[in-house]
């Protein structure tokens, strides 16, 4: 899967990533989209400015569908679509 990586002030790039395997209380969710947001935007104009760790995945606001529930998981069903905020 394509992730935009954050890498420092005004760096971002695109890369591939292996999706990890589902464990039993996890939710995998095939996105559809996924949004920029205001820390992502201070994170590479001013790092300074927010509490984020080199080579961290951007887009924690994105909306898709249920692809998979681990064994555990009662409240998400495959199929199912969302918006979320992480
Ligand atoms: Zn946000």
């Amino acid at each position: 899967m394509k992730a935009a990586v954050w890498h420092g002030e005004r760096e971002i790039s695109i890369e591939e990533r292996e999706a990890k395997e589902i464990q039993p209380d996890d939710v995998k969710v095939k996105v559809a989209w996924a949004g920029i947001c205001g820390s992502d935007l201070h994170a590479y104009l001013h790092p300074s400015s927010v509490p984020m760790n080199l080579n961290t995945i951007l887009g924690h606001e994105f909306s898709g569908e249920i692809a998979e529930v681990g064994s555990n998981v009662t409240k998400f069903k495959e199929g199912t679509e969302y918006a979320f905020i992480q």
